[in-house]
């Protein structure tokens, strides 16, 4: 059943839940699902979600459901809130069943930086999910009721896998969903979103969660832009060249498909490209490595007995509790900003990142949206994972860095499956202008069959 006959048939909800939670619970064991799971839900059929089943990415805060954001550091923290989407879900009888895994605070590409166990991709049991939101995935794919996701954002978390678990993946406009509530990587590029298995549940729970919010002063004034029609693309052939070849192949079968319907393709290129991944990765690791600095076994989640000065005692806390990639990342962070480097490294990547900016900007004069395949690759097994050393794992993320480097609306959608895999491509458009990503989304959406778990 999909979302938009769930919100228009006669449905028992209290029988609808037994069900759903049964499920649920076979499909965490096969795969992995959840953090935490909703116990005693209750809703009625009102409001504009009607009791519809929404989950939420470990790092977005829910009342009374731990809310970890992948880290040990952060067990058995509950907050006594809600993060601003969710409030503004429950308002609409939505009903939160449970907190999804990712990768720790979203440092990863693949869900395997998790402090809580890595889920399973539903395609295929013994290949990743994708990263961070990898939980959200492979709930969205595997779920056969009624069901959307809540993600986050910070430079691909949304479209990797959504990608490789063949769903679709919409992470909006810098500012355009409140934050609040939201457990930082860092804080300016992350951005809430949301998954779902078509088109149409992005727009019922974009539209509920966007737009200003009092809590959080980084959330536009600007509204939402109506569809429009997008019909000019812009291929741009570095994203071609990133991809590996049966990966473009599919693409580039999907874009003849296009053409033959009257779109308009145009190969360009965005010169800027090379600069994506360093920018990127220096702005978040600084960013990041400043706001894990309140982790310090005092105030949220892990403790331990206290014992020497207050740098010993932290320093234990911290070097128990937080993952090896989240202390990479703090090391990484820490050496940008050093009073000596900041001018050479921080600072030189936020100029980078103003251009990159403007480079989009110009292709957004000529164009309506931007094409691209999502990930250069087909979802790695987790045997291959370990053979890649962190430089290749951030490589893995050249296609999505971009648009978020830039606070621009993408949107991932399945095209269709090679050797049994989903392939997914990315649609970016100019800011607000998410509404017209998913209008293109509906009329060119592939149907998938999806696996059953
Ligand atoms: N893979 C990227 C990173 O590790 C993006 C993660 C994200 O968007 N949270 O930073």
């Amino acid at each position: 059943m999909k979302v938009a006959d769930f919100l228009k048939e006669e449905i028992e909800l209290e029988s609808f839940y037994e069900k759903l939670f049964k499920r649920l619970k076979i499909l965490d064991k096969k795969l992995n699902l959840f953090v935490d799971l909703a116990k005693d839900v209750r809703s009625e059929r009102t409001g504009k979600l009607k009791g519809l089943p929404v989950s939420a990415k470990d790092c977005i805060c829910v009342k009374g459901l731990q809310s970890s954001a992948g880290s040990k550091i952060l067990n058995g923290w509950i907050p006594p809130f809600d993060a601003t989407v969710v409030s503004r879900i429950k308002q609409e009888n939505g009903v939160i069943i449970g907190k999804t895994h990712q990768d720790e605070f979203g440092f990863g590409t693949f869900c395997v930086n998790s402090g809580y166990g890595v889920p399973k991709n539903p395609w295929d049991p013994e290949r990743c999910c994708g990263g961070s939101s990898g939980g959200a995935a492979a709930l969205t794919a595997a779920l056969d009721l009624p069901h959307l996701a809540l993600a986050q954002s910070t430079g691909g978390s949304i479209s990797c896998p959504a990608s490789w678990c063949g769903v679709f993946g919409l992470t909006p406009t810098y500012g355009l969903v409140s934050r609040w509530g939201l457990i930082d990587y860092a804080n300016s590029l992350d951005k809430i979103g949301v998954m779902a298995r078509e088109p149409e549940g992005l727009e019922i729970l974009l539209k509920i969660i966007a737009g200003r919010d009092d809590l959080d002063p980084t959330t536009a004034l600007s509204h939402l832009e109506p569809a429009g029609k997008l019909k000019r693309i812009a291929v741009p052939k570095e994203y071609l060249e990133a991809a590996e070849e049966p990966v473009r192949k599919a693409v580039r079968d999907f874009c003849q498909k296009l053409e033959s319907e009257g779109i308009e393709l145009q190969e360009i290129s965005l010169k800027l490209v090379k600069y994506h991944l360093p920018a990127y990765y220096l702005i978040a690791c600084s960013e990041a490595s400043t706001n894990l600095a309140k982790y310090c076994g005092m105030r949220y989640g892990a403790e331990e007995d206290i014992s020497g000065d207050f740098n010993e005692y932290f320093s234990e806390v911290r070097s128990k509790y937080f993952g090896e990639e989240a202390k990479r990342r703090i090391i990484l962070g820490t050496f940008a900003r050093l009073a000596g480097y900041r001018d050479r490294y921080y600072l030189k990547a936020l100029q980078v990142r103003a251009e990159i900016i403007k480079e989009y900007k110009t292709v957004f004069k000529h164009f309506d949206l931007i094409l691209s395949p999502t990930m250069p690759c087909l979802p790695p097994r987790f045997s291959e994972l370990s053979a890649l050393s962190p430089l290749q794992q951030y490589q893995m993320d050249i296609l999505t860095v971009g648009p978020n480097l830039a606070g621009l609306p993408h949107l991932t959608m399945p095209i269709g499956l090679l050797k049994g895999l989903p392939v997914g491509i990315q649609l970016t458009a100019e800011h607000w202008k998410e509404l017209g990503l998913i209008e293109f989304a509906k009329r060119f959406q592939v149907e998938l069959k999806y696996p059953e778990v």
